[in-house]
């Protein structure tokens, strides 16, 4: 499904509220060393959920929130938005504009919305499930990825064809379903033990 808008407000270098337009085609960001085109590809993991701050080139979450510069003070709060046409209902969500956001503020408290409702973590990695634009997913190829991929265990690599194939959905939901079958099994073990210690 097409990405059609980036909002980045208060994320890393992007302390000023700023909307990139993908049109169709190739959109190309260019610009000088340090000017902060990888924090654009960065904002876009981070609204997709995620959570290691390392990926983020941080040692802490709260180093994605603009820390300042010379002439601006630090901001409180870091917020990105991405919005998507979908039209064709590729994203599972019954809506023709689908905005997903990640806020977070300097206490720690973070939030996400979808159209602007707040959700939790889990259903904007559940909407992205399959999608093919899960934050690790090969939408989104960083620098080095490449040579991480070749480099990755078989496991690793299966996961990416998992991915592509578009069957975590269902992997997800058999791991839900095994869960609930072992927990029944447990409860049926005690159910027995009981009736045999009644007898
Ligand atoms: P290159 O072409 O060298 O890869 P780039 O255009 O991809 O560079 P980025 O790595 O995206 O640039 O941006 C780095 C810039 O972002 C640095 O100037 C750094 O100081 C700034 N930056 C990173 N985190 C923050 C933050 N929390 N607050 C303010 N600025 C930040």
């Amino acid at each position: 499904m097409p990405l059609t808008e980036l909002i980045i407000d208060g994320f890393k270098s992007f302390a000023d509220k700023t909307t990139i337009h993908f049109n169709d085609g190739i959109t190309a960001i260019v610009g000088p060393n340090g000017s902060g085109k990888s924090n654009i590809t960065e904002a876009l993991r981070w609204v997709m959920g995620e959570s290691r701050a390392k990926t983020l080139r941080g040692d802490n979450m709260k180093d994605i929130i603009f820390a300042g510069s010379q002439f601006r003070k630090p901001l409180n709060r870091a917020e990105v938005t991405l919005i998507f046409d979908n039209k064709k209902r590729e994203l599972r969500f019954d809506d023709d504009r689908v905005s997903v956001t990640r806020r977070l503020l300097r206490s720690g408290d973070s939030e996400y919305l979808i159209n602007k409702r707040l959700v939790r973590l889990r259903d904007i990695k559940e909407l992205f499930m399959d999608s093919g634009i899960s934050q690790n997913s090969l939408a989104i190829i960083s620098q080095g990825r490449v040579d991480q991929i070749l480099n990755s265990k078989p496991e690793e690599r299966k996961a990416l064809f998992e991915e592509a194939a578009g069957v975590l959905h269902f992997k997800a939901q058999k791991e839900a379903a095994e869960s609930q079958l072992a927990k029944t099994n447990d409860n049926l073990i005690r159910i027995n033990d009981l009736v045999k210690e009644l007898e």
